[in-house]
């Protein structure tokens, strides 16, 4: 068991920001980073330490109960750090993997974890108030966390990834599910635009491109939503849905060829349920010019590479 402070400082933060020189058609208009989120941790994946940080405060929660799929970053990355601090973490899991865990629940089982299954119909109730009255009840003394740790909080720190980003940029590029990621950036972007709008050497406004990755126009710009203010508008923001490629961890063969390939050409990894379609969508959109010459893109990998060794198995082509 670690205190809060030593667990912290085994952590890579600030995060790796790289250059990234692909030979890609386009890519030597313009400058690309890698914001290196996958690089905080060998386990904890990237945007869900971010998300969770915020929570996780002295005094430590006695329990947490949190939520998510069988192959589910967020709780794999929960599940982990409430072994490492020795808080007592019940997972509630979308289907009976009882028979057939997966590599992710396997690992949760081996920090301890106590996993329930329960039924899609159960599952879908996980943000109703009344379901989570009566989770509270059984569990008095549980923090619960919504799924994916999507909730207010998980945007301060997304916002601490934002503020490391220490070169001036036009656009950062994210993959969206939840949307609390995208919601992180856009409104920690938007506090620097403000501060800049007096600043007349830096009238650079930043922008912030999602990559849908799972079918979802209009509603997972809702969800981004849902996290801002109404009074903040789609100005800077938009997200892309070309680049789905069916839905949520589908992944066609050239999806995954092309993860592959990227995995063998360059330093660090992707894989095709988050970052492997981010990384795809930047190249396509290099290709069709969709940046103006010169253009500084920072692309957020937000990691998630343990969802990859579930993924062999699960993959639906
Ligand atoms: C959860 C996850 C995302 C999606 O983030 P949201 O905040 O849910 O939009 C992106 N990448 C990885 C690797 C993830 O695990």
């Amino acid at each position: 068991m670690l205190p809060l402070d030593a667990f912290k400082s085994s952590l890579t933060l600030p995060s790796p920001l790289i250059p990234f020189k692909p030979n890609w058609e386009g890519a030597s208009k313009v400058s690309l980073f890698v914001k290196r989120d996958d690089a905080i941790h060998p386990v904890m994946s990237g945007n869900k330490w971010r998300k969770l940080s915020h929570a996780l405060t002295n005094p430590l929660p006695k329990t947490i109960v949190s939520f998510g799929g069988g192959f589910s970053n967020h709780l794999h990355a929960l599940g982990f750090v409430c072994h490492k601090l020795g808080i007592p973490f019940n997972a509630i899991i979308r289907g009976d993997y009882s028979a057939a865990p997966t590599p992710m629940i396997e690992d949760l089982k081996s920090w301890g974890t106590r996993i329930d299954y329960v039924d899609r119909v159960t599952y879908k109730k996980r943000n109703d108030n009344a379901y989570l009255l009566r989770l509270k009840q059984q569990q008095p003394d549980a923090m619960i966390i919504p799924e994916g740790g999507s909730q207010a909080q998980a945007l301060q720190g997304i916002k601490d990834m934002v503020d490391e980003i220490n070169i001036d940029f036009d656009f950062i590029v994210a993959p969206v599910a939840s949307g609390a990621t995208l919601a992180g950036i856009v409104s920690a972007l938007n506090k620097r635009n403000e501060n800049n709008a007096t600043d007349t050497l830096h009238q650079t406004t930043r922008n912030v491109v999602g990559v849908g990755v799972l079918k979802g126009e209009n509603y997972l710009e809702g969800l981004v939503e849902q996290f801002l203010p109404t009074s903040l508008g789609r100005s800077n923001w938009h997200i892309d849905h070309s680049y789905h490629f069916g839905g949520y961890a589908k992944a066609p063969n050239e999806l995954r060829t092309f993860c592959n390939d990227f995995n063998h050409a360059f330093e660090f990894d992707i894989e095709p349920v988050y970052s492997g379609k981010a990384f795809w969508a930047v190249k396509d959109m290099l290709a069709k010019g969709k940046f103006e010459d010169g253009a500084r893109i920072v692309v957020l990998h937000t990691g998630g590479l343990q969802g990859a060794r579930a993924f062999h198995q699960s993959a639906t082509g």
